[in-house]
């Protein structure tokens, strides 16, 4: 399975600066689009522009959040079925960003998770522990729990979603876990999959926090790492292609 890369644009952008942006990725892609599957997780705004620029294209184009009705009465919210009719293949739930400023639950985010494979938008599911709970030994317990909520949520369609094990002290803060620290992490979380359906083996397990250029290779190259969840660096097309390159040939 090739390793998946996906960028996260958070509040970020503008008309100009995206097309910008992505006509320098397309054109780096082309030269590399062999190393890994690619897509961009754009605010919601900009998803006609995503879905006008990289139709056709190797870059798959995603969304940030959906709402966990299905439509109606809520002013703000964007459905899945919305997500879909604009060409999403992804969509980005349970980020710690939402989590903190918009009080999430795991809860929330599977039911978020569900509305999103019901219509054939495949969830990139963040996980991961704040320091405190680093320090105090609590890592696999939180992490589990987070993903033991979509889990029990989706049922035998957790072979369809995408994991992203993001740290929340490593995001936007220049910290990264080690690739060993990050490995041991993503092992507990394929062993969680693994319990939970007879086809782990397809479901990607993305790191993400301050992922660059730089430590790309060294985290790509851990066993249970098959791709990385980039933000800051994303927004950077050369830097974004670097991570990209970093791929190892045979995932
Ligand atoms: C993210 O927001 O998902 C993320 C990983 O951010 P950064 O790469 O900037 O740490």
């Amino acid at each position: 399975m090739k390793k998946l890369i996906v960028g996260n644009w958070k509040m970020n952008g503008s008309l100009a600066f995206n097309e910008a942006l992505l006509r320098s990725v397309l054109s780096g892609l082309n030269a590399n689009n062999a190393l890994a599957e690619v897509a961009i997780c754009a605010p919601s705004v900009f998803l006609a522009q995503a879905q006008s620029l990289l139709s056709g294209t190797a870059c798959a184009w995603g969304a940030q959040d959906v709402s966990a009705h299905e439509q109606g009465a809520y002013t703000g919210e964007i459905s899945a079925a919305m997500l879909h009719e604009l060409g999403c293949r992804y969509v980005i739930l349970g980020h710690s960003e939402r989590r903190a400023y918009h009080g999430e639950t795991n809860e929330l985010v599977a039911a978020k998770a569900q509305r999103a494979l019901a219509h054939g938008v495949t969830p990139i599911v963040c996980v991961g522990e704040s320091l405190p709970e680093r320090e105090a030994g609590q890592t696999e317990a939180v992490v589990k729990r987070q993903l033991a909520a979509v889990i029990h949520a989706v049922g035998h369609c957790t072979s369809e979603i995408v994991v992203a094990y993001e740290p929340y002290w490593a995001i936007g803060t220049g910290k990264t876990a080690t690739p060993e620290e990050a490995q041991a992490v993503h092992s507990v979380i394929r062993a969680q999959l693994q319990a939970a359906t007879s086809h782990a083996d397809r479901v990607r397990i993305l790191y993400g926090g301050s992922m660059n250029a730089a430590n790309a290779a060294s985290l790509l190259g851990q066993t249970d790492i098959d791709g990385g969840l980039i933000g800051g660096a994303s927004l950077k097309a050369d830097d974004f292609l670097k991570i990209i390159a970093s791929c190892p040939l045979k995932a």
